[in-house]
């Protein structure tokens, strides 16, 4: 059987670490970006750990935040995809997420069902022995200790004691909330993405092939089935066929990629000229996302602001001021936005309202159209108001305050009831690079549901799709370790049952 991956990150690159190790299986792992094939051929911006790499291996997406202009939206291009790319916050959601996928039409991605690929894939180095903790998995996750932390880190903590907030020691106890020292997925400032985590051990396997620089365009249907695809690399265009197709291309082209072989909402197809072959609504709606907003402060001594030290040490994670959604928000201090400053986000975790995703031509080289619509939502703009406001107590006064020159965002003088907080986040709330949702997994009774519980794709067999793209909701945490935890499921089920996906 010969099955083609389309996407080396964060769950592809899963995907065919575990298919392949059934030796009857063919793998081949096809990825856009370049392939380094250790880490001393890897360049440093992917090695360090310490901060994000947006340059070098990014596809150059801009998104529409609110109603404003559009921003920078990085996503990772190379193998390991964004989770070579990315921040090393290695946070599971909340054990609620899980259950409500199941509640959606997910039964099989409860909590108690999802927790095995969590502890599975993970070496956790301070509580691996927990029963929910994982100590032998391809992805090392550590958290700095007291002595380690730099000075805005250890002032957060203190000023979150302050604030009544309690000592969390691991933020992933599935019971924890209250400030806590990041759980990070870094070896020293080794970045432990899925390319170095799940490739490195994998990639000597004679039955993968990792086909790198070299781009899908479309899949080949051939009637209700998905028989290949075709590709663009540096040599032209051609064709790829395989049983089975594995689309884990993200949260952005994964549905770009269905769109562009006909399976989308008709009319969003047809006005750009794709002809439809399945009219599929769901595909492209439903984008989700983190809306962030951050307060921007000088410091007294810009010698704790240091560019070569990790960009994030401590995580708040907490519940909005009535809300039935446990840990909805984080608080997070950043090490730095500048020579002289450091940021903290105030950042909505479980968000009610969604976006959308379109093709704006019929060339599948040309970036979607990405329009996020946060804070349209009246709980959803509240809720981040009253983050924001949270956010802006550390540094009135206490440990943090007092390393703080000035506030230089926002601007306090301008106002800071929930009206004027709720004005500043409609009109500057920023995506917390966490888009998932837009190919939604789900019962067939569900006309907005993509693929069903197993990733199948409903109504095309031998096409597959794993990646952040199917979550069905934004879990209250940063979506690496969710996306891997998707990759291991979705591959363990393609290994050991395979016949129900060909
Ligand atoms: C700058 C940044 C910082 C982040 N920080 C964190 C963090 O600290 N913690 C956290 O939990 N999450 C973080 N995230 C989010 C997290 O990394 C993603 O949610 C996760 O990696 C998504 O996994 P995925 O498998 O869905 O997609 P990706 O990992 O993005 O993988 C998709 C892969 O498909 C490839 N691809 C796409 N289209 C094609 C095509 N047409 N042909 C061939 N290949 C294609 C891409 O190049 C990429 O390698 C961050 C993301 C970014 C970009």
């Amino acid at each position: 059987m010969r099955v083609i991956v389309v996407g080396a990150g964060s769950a592809g690159s899963v995907i065919a670490a575990r298919l392949s190790e059934d030796p009857d299986v063919e793998v081949e792992l096809i990825e856009c970006g370049p392939d380094y094939a250790n880490i001393a051929a890897t360049p440093f911006d992917l090695v360090n750990g310490h901060r994000n790499s947006m340059r070098d291996h990014d596809w150059g997406f801009e998104y529409f935040p609110t109603e404003n202009r559009p921003l920078p939206l990085p996503r990772g291009r190379v193998t390991g995809g964004s989770s070579a790319v990315n921040t090393t916050i290695a946070l599971r959601g909340v054990p609620e997420d899980f259950d409500e996928w199941a509640s959606l039409g997910c039964p099989q991605w409860g909590w108690r069902d999802v927790l095995p690929a969590f502890n599975r894939l993970e070496r956790d180095l301070d509580f691996g022995t927990a029963a929910y903790h994982g100590d032998a998995g391809p992805i090392s996750i550590r958290r700095y200790r007291d002595d380690e932390l730099l000075p805005q880190h250890a002032a957060f903590m203190a000023s979150a004691d302050r604030l009544g907030y309690p000592y969390a020691p691991d933020a992933n106890d599935p019971d924890a909330w209250g400030a806590s020292p990041h759980p990070l997925n870094k070896l020293g400032r080794v970045r432990i993405s899925t390319a170095v985590g799940y490739l490195s051990a994998a990639r000597i396997r004679q039955n993968l092939t990792i086909s790198a620089e070299t781009r899908v365009l479309r899949l080949i249907l051939d009637g209700d089935r998905a028989t290949g695809v075709v590709v663009e690399t540096s040599d032209g265009i051609s064709e790829r066929r395989a049983d089975l197709v594995v689309l884990s291309a993200g949260a952005l082209m994964s549905p770009m990629i269905l769109m562009h072989s006909g399976l989308g909402p008709r009319e969003v197809l047809e006005s750009v000229g794709i002809s439809c072959v399945r009219h599929v609504p769901g595909v492209g709606a439903n984008l989700r996302d983190h809306p962030a907003v951050t307060v921007n402060a000088r410091v007294k001594d810009p010698s704790i602001v240091d560019l070569d030290q990790p960009l994030m040490q401590t995580i708040l994670r907490y519940t909005a001021a009535g809300s039935e959604k446990r840990n909805d928000l984080q608080i997070e201090q950043i090490s730095y936005s500048g020579v002289d400053s450091f940021p903290i986000a105030a950042v909505l975790e479980y968000t009610f309202g969604a976006g959308v995703l379109t093709p704006v031509d019929a060339d599948p080289r040309t970036p979607p159209k990405i329009e996020n619509r946060f804070c349209e939502h009246p709980t959803d703009l509240e809720r981040l108001a009253l983050a924001l406001r949270d956010t802006l107590a550390f540094v009135e006064d206490g440990p943090l305050s007092d390393l703080v020159d000035e506030v230089l965002f926002p601007d306090r003088s301008r106002g800071v009831d929930l009206d004027s907080l709720k004005t500043i986040c409609r009109k500057r709330a920023a995506s917390g690079y966490h888009p998932c949702g837009t190919v939604k997994m789900g019962d067939r009774a569900d006309p907005m549901a993509v693929v069903d519980q197993r990733g199948r794709f409903l109504n095309v067999d031998g096409l597959v799709v794993a990646d952040a793209s199917i979550m069905p909701t934004v879990p209250r945490a940063n979506t690496n370790l969710t996306s891997i935890m998707i990759g291991e499921r979705v591959g363990e089920w393609l290994r050991t049952e395979r016949t129900s996906y060909v």
